[in-house]
């Protein structure tokens, strides 16, 4: 794609890397017919080519553009379209610069002010998020369906185990999970103690800045990230790992090294990333140490685009659910988003329940007994609507 940016942003290390990622589109369009939101909305600014020459026109322009705007919000960045790109188009990182040079030139509404608010001040702080959510988990099943996410899944306990200096293996708590899903940190420092491996949890683990992202806060994401990419680098020892087990987390603190290129965080994060495992990726060589704890169950498994188009990790949770012998169910269309992607269900709820029903459709089409996930936001985001149990697959194992 021939592009004209400003020399000004030119000038700039987002003005550089925006128009390299523009010239390597070709603008064929491959990428629509896997992206989600154009399947649902048919508008070919809905879809990642259209997305892309609308971030063009702005760059070039350097005025905000407010139906741009409203195109960029609807995007997932499920990042399915980078998946297909025969071009090898970094769209997400496109979006994350489009939406950052737009976020701060825009006139929010009063009511999409507060919601960001909320979530901002919200869903990044495990106590706050307890303080409000665990007297009123009842309520869950009585709530709109776009907003029982919000409220925990009634399973396990927060677990309690630091890492001290004999730990090699810090285990990702992420924000969100351990106040929604506690079940899920629970079973896998239980999966690691079983299989004699030291591991345990950072204490002052925070936020890891996706949320932040998400909703183009550079400022704030900047800030979480150094301060999560300081916090793990000091309890991380030589030749030691780090586990995700919410891939929605893993995505963010495997990028940054990126993320945090020429910030005075650089090199903490770089060290960090580089240590970072999805839960998945690292249990795989122990597969044959680990056991079905329910074999007789039949499951359908949904990949989230974080894991398997963000980390490019399609087959990992399959590979291990297969080993230890569970029976796993066809599911059509599995690069589909289900319509969580962070905080899009409450930011965009029609169409996010739109993709959703869509998902659940593929999901049970085969009817299993249970349907698992990888990560937080999908598992509650799904459970919320669905008759079949959704678990974390890691709920599924001994
Ligand atoms: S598939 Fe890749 S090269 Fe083709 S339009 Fe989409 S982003 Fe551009
Ligand atoms: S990130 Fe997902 S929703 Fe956004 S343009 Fe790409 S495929 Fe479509």
């Amino acid at each position: 794609m021939r592009t004209q940016l400003p020399e000004a942003f030119l000038a700039t290390s987002q003005g550089q890397r925006a128009n390299e990622i523009l010239r390597a589109c070709v603008h064929c369009g491959f990428c629509n017919a896997t992206c989600p939101t154009y399947q649902v909305l048919g508008d070919e600014r809905d879809g990642p080519r259209g997305r892309i020459y609308l971030m063009k026109e702005m760059f070039e322009s350097g005025e905000p553009n407010l139906i741009a705007s409203d195109h960029l919000d609807r995007c997932l960045t499920c990042r399915a379209c980078e998946t297909t790109c025969p071009s090898g188009v970094d769209y997400g990182e496109l979006l994350e610069i489009g939406r950052a040079t737009l976020e701060p030139k825009l006139q929010r509404s009063l009511m999409e002010r507060m919601k960001r608010f909320f979530m901002l001040r919200l869903l990044p702080h495990p106590h706050r998020l307890a303080r409000i959510t665990a007297p009123v988990r009842w309520l869950r099943p009585l709530l709109p369906r776009r907003l029982r996410p919000l409220l925990p899944i009634a399973s396990g306990k927060s677990v309690a185990s630091s890492a001290d200096d004999s730990t090699s293996v810090i285990l990702l708590q992420g924000c969100v999970q351990r106040q929604l899903t506690p079940a899920t940190n629970e079973r896998l420092l239980n999966i690691c103690q079983r299989l004699g491996l030291r591991a345990g949890f950072v204490a002052d683990e925070g936020c890891c800045g996706g949320l932040a992202l998400h909703l183009a806060e550079e400022t704030h994401a900047q800030e979480r990230m150094a301060a999560t990419a300081s916090a793990l680098n000091e309890a991380l020892p030589d030749d030691g790992v780090i586990v995700s087990s919410a891939s929605g987390c893993g995505v963010t603190v495997k990028d940054y090294g990126r993320l945090l290129a020429g910030t005075v965080a650089a090199e903490d994060g770089a060290r960090v990333a580089e240590a970072t495992l999805d839960v998945a990726e690292f249990l795989l060589p122990y597969a044959d140490q680990l056991t079905a704890s329910q074999p007789q169950l039949r499951l359908a498994v949904q990949t989230p685009c974080t894991l398997q188009h963000g980390q490019k990790l399609p087959d990992v949770v399959t590979q291990i659910l297969e080993a230890v012998g569970y029976e796993l169910v066809s599911v059509s269309d599995p690069h589909l988003c289900c319509g969580s992607a962070g905080v899009y269900s409450v930011l965009q709820p029609k169409i996010s329940s739109e993709l959703a029903e869509r998902k659940l459709a593929a999901l049970n089409s085969e009817q299993p007994d249970v349907i698992v996930s990888a990560n937080v936001g999908c598992q509650t985001h799904l459970a919320g609507r669905s008759k079949t149990p959704v678990k974390h697959w890691l709920e599924l194992i001994e």
